[in-house]
């Protein structure tokens, strides 16, 4: 990058000035990794200081059956595969209930478009949870199951909104956005939720005074800048409601192991890659300068591995998110046999280690918990130090 452009637009960053589309593209363009990282770190620090929140959350997927066959998507599963499953109520309260931990504060539910399961299915699953475990946060569905609800129950989304946060509902999920703009969305994405209704869905939830995330799926066949023009979109949104909670970039994953069948359903797979540690970086870096309403960036460590998490906290990123449960169940959920699941402890740990101050919050991104300032490096240093993989 020119020199000029790189001291034009470090000045208007230190001046809290808003960025353009063509700054956006511009800081994409620059190789300088750690100079990206060092205008995103100041103003992660303006915004968090030297906090890294986290929460406890599990994950329940009610079923994989769905309707769409979205390009990217290894978890669908049309009616009659034969690993293709749908929870009867009870049976998802029971799951529900042995993830249970003492501490665990939100259950994560998104799921297929099934063509069959009825609307009532949905509030009736949500009350029956929340009864079941009371203290736990129920942050459920993405914008596009929304759409799909308006369209088998006949209700519109506010009906829907209020019915389903009336059963316990306490935030929608941020997936369904992928990359909004047509150029790319066409070519990845199969169910009928654009951008027009996920962010009709994501204000409506806002105006219910719903905080909610947001995300972008990156490192597939986009080009930065339609992840300058998705940002913008949810910048302009944020400018309105104010609801966005937090920004979350998803790396596309490619489908390293298919479960029982041993079949690929990436349809993209053959001609993408995958966004290396450096690409990941960079797009949290300018995530975190373009965004600059948004109050929260998150890493959700379990795409990127533990090493890339904890770098990923000089680079934009103030919260760090994933399966976290107080047992440890090691599988491989990628081929850098990144843990799907951690202790509390270790993420406790992975944050001091990296040199910044653990914040334990719930889903509402209200403190639970303030944890001690990270030791010093002399002190990190006095003992044997551990390897994030
Ligand atoms: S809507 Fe698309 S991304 Fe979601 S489960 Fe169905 S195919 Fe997968």
């Amino acid at each position: 990058m020119d020199a000029g452009l790189k001291r034009e637009l470090e000045a208007k960053v230190y001046a809290g000035e808003r960025l353009t589309r063509e700054d956006g593209i511009a800081l994409y363009e620059s190789d300088d990794l750690a100079w990206l990282g060092r205008l995103a770190h100041h103003r992660r620090t303006e915004l968090n200081g030297d906090r890294v929140m986290f929460n406890v959350n599990r994950h329940l997927n009610l079923t994989n059956v769905c309707s769409a066959s979205c390009a990217y998507c290894s978890f669908q599963r049309k009616p009659g595969e034969k690993d293709a499953y749908t929870m009867r109520i009870d049976e998802a309260v029971r799951k529900a209930k042995e993830m249970e931990d003492e501490q665990l504060t939100e259950l994560h539910i998104v799921n297929g478009l099934h063509p069959t399961l009825p609307w009532r299915y949905y509030p009736k699953v949500l009350r029956e949870l929340k009864a079941a475990l009371p203290n736990v946060k129920l942050k459920c569905f993405t914008a596009t199951e929304v759409q799909w609800f308006e369209k088998i129950s006949g209700l519109s989304a506010d009906e829907i909104l209020d019915e389903l946060m009336d059963a316990g509902l306490e935030s929608l999920t941020g997936g369904g956005a992928e990359i909004f703009d047509w150029e790319v969305r066409q070519h990845i994405v199969d169910h009928a939720c654009h951008w027009e209704d996920w962010s009709r869905i994501h204000r409506l939830a806002h105006s219910k005074g719903m905080k909610t995330p947001s995300t972008m799926l990156y490192g597939h066949i986009e080009e930065p800048r339609h992840r300058v023009d998705h940002v913008l979109r949810l910048r302009e949104l944020q400018d309105e409601t104010g609801g966005f909670a937090v920004f979350i970039p998803l790396r596309y994953q490619h489908d390293f192991v298919d479960s029982a069948d041993g079949k690929i359903r990436n349809r993209i797979q053959a001609r993408t890659t995958m966004a290396s540690p450096a690409e990941s970086l960079k797009t949290f870096a300018v995530s975190r300068l373009l965004f600059d309403n948004v109050p929260h960036v998150k890493c959700f460590w379990v795409m990127h591995g533990l090493s890339v998490a904890q770098l990923s906290l000089n680079f934009g990123v103030d919260d760090l998110d994933g399966s976290v449960v107080e047992y440890k169940i090691t599988h491989d959920a990628d081929s850098y046999g990144t843990p799907n699941t951690m202790h509390r402890e270790d993420l406790l740990h992975l944050i001091w280690d990296a040199g910044f101050r653990p914040v334990e919050r719930n889903t509402r991104y209200e403190v639970v918990r303030e944890y001690d300032a990270p030791p010093t490096l002399a002190e990190r240093r006095a003992e044997p130090q551990q390897v994030w993989a």
